[in-house]
């Protein structure tokens, strides 16, 4: 049984004042009319067809692609009344929408509460200055911490949003970013690595040399580390790198960067790597031949993408043979060497 489907809808941020380095949603909203009150209708009700009697336990509308409670308090009412309306006959479960860190403040909150917003998510994106500053996010860190007490108080669930590899960024920022996440407890997190996409500032301190992004290697490896932070602090990573249908891919937009369509499978893959070595370096195995097992929904990660762990284990450890098996009754992301 699938558990979770979500209904998107993009509400462009038209006239959105911020000039964030990585956004090309100026250039993307000069071109799309926000959806009217019937494209809302329409398009919950044919995501709906898809989804009614399939037994999936929670659906969710999700307002997403610019920054939800940025736009006029009017028309944030007119969105939210029809998913309220949605939810209060039982079609859907939960409301759920992405925002700045500072478009959020008491009038707001009522706002989504009174149309019963589940939840919220921030795009952080980072807890250091520098980056913020540089990226031209146009808010400090500050504001974060604020204005997830006041969501959390409110009694929504909180989401916080980080990226990998902006403008300033490094390998600690990144750490940082991700334990100053674990501080503030949000229930879920995304982690996003920097893309480059084209009419963008970014693409243009890229084009002069300014900027230059993560290899995908470090993008991984940093990626990784910050998943590990936050999962073992039992924050729920919904999702670690952008789908094609997360920006608007108008003849390929993504010029750069370190975008992959399985980036979440690299990560996963890296860390079952990690796992399976760590255990490899500390047994005291005289056999030559090693088990590495995992269930099946993480054998593809213990694998690696093109089987890339396979290739590694095989070319640093010569002296062993490897095998890689499924264990039914071992827990999601138990890597174990038998
Ligand atoms: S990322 Fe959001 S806040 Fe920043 S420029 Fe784009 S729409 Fe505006």
């Amino acid at each position: 049984m699938k558990k979770h489907a979500i209904i998107p809808i993009f509400i462009p941020h038209i006239g959105c004042p911020n000039d964030c380095v990585f956004c090309n949603q100026k250039k993307i909203t000069a071109k799309i009319n926000p959806p009217s009150k019937e494209d809302i209708v329409d398009i919950i009700e044919r995501n709906l067809k898809t989804i009614i009697n399939r037994n999936i336990e929670t659906i969710e509308i999700a307002f997403f692609g610019g920054s939800f409670t940025g736009i006029p308090l009017d028309e944030q009412i007119s969105y939210l009344s029809i998913a309220k309306k949605y939810k209060d006959e039982g079609f859907i479960n939960k409301i759920h929408l992405s925002t700045r860190p500072d478009y959020i403040d008491d009038k707001i909150l009522t706002n989504l509460k009174e149309h019963s917003v589940d939840i919220i998510e921030l795009g952080v994106q980072s807890f250091d200055e520098d980056v913020l500053r540089l990226s031209g996010r146009g808010h400090n860190a500050q504001v974060v911490y604020s204005s997830s007490k006041l969501i959390k108080e409110y009694g929504f669930e909180l989401g916080l949003q980080l990226m990998i590899g902006l403008p300033g960024d490094s390998y600690e920022k990144d750490i940082y970013s991700a334990n100053e996440a674990v501080k503030i407890g949000p229930s879920i997190a995304r982690l996003y690595p920097t893309i480059i996409i084209y009419d963008t500032a970014l693409y243009d301190m890229y084009k002069k040399g300014s900027y230059t992004p993560l290899s995908a290697d470090e993008a991984v490896k940093n990626t990784k580390d910050m998943y590990k932070i936050l999962k073992n602090a039992g924050i729920n990573v919904i999702r670690i790198g952008l789908k094609s249908t997360d920006y608007i891919n108008e003849n390929g937009q993504v010029t750069g960067g370190t975008y992959h369509p399985a980036f979440r499978q690299l990560v996963e893959s890296e860390l079952a790597k990690e796992h399976l070595e760590n255990q490899l370096l500390k047994s005291q195995i005289n056999n030559s031949k090693i088990n590495f097992v995992s269930n099946s929904k993480c054998f593809s990660y213990m694998i690696g993408n093109n089987k890339s762990n396979k290739i590694y284990f095989k070319e640093k450890y010569p002296n062993f043979s490897f095998k890689f098996k499924v264990n039914p009754n071992l827990k999601d992301d138990e890597y174990l060497l038998l």
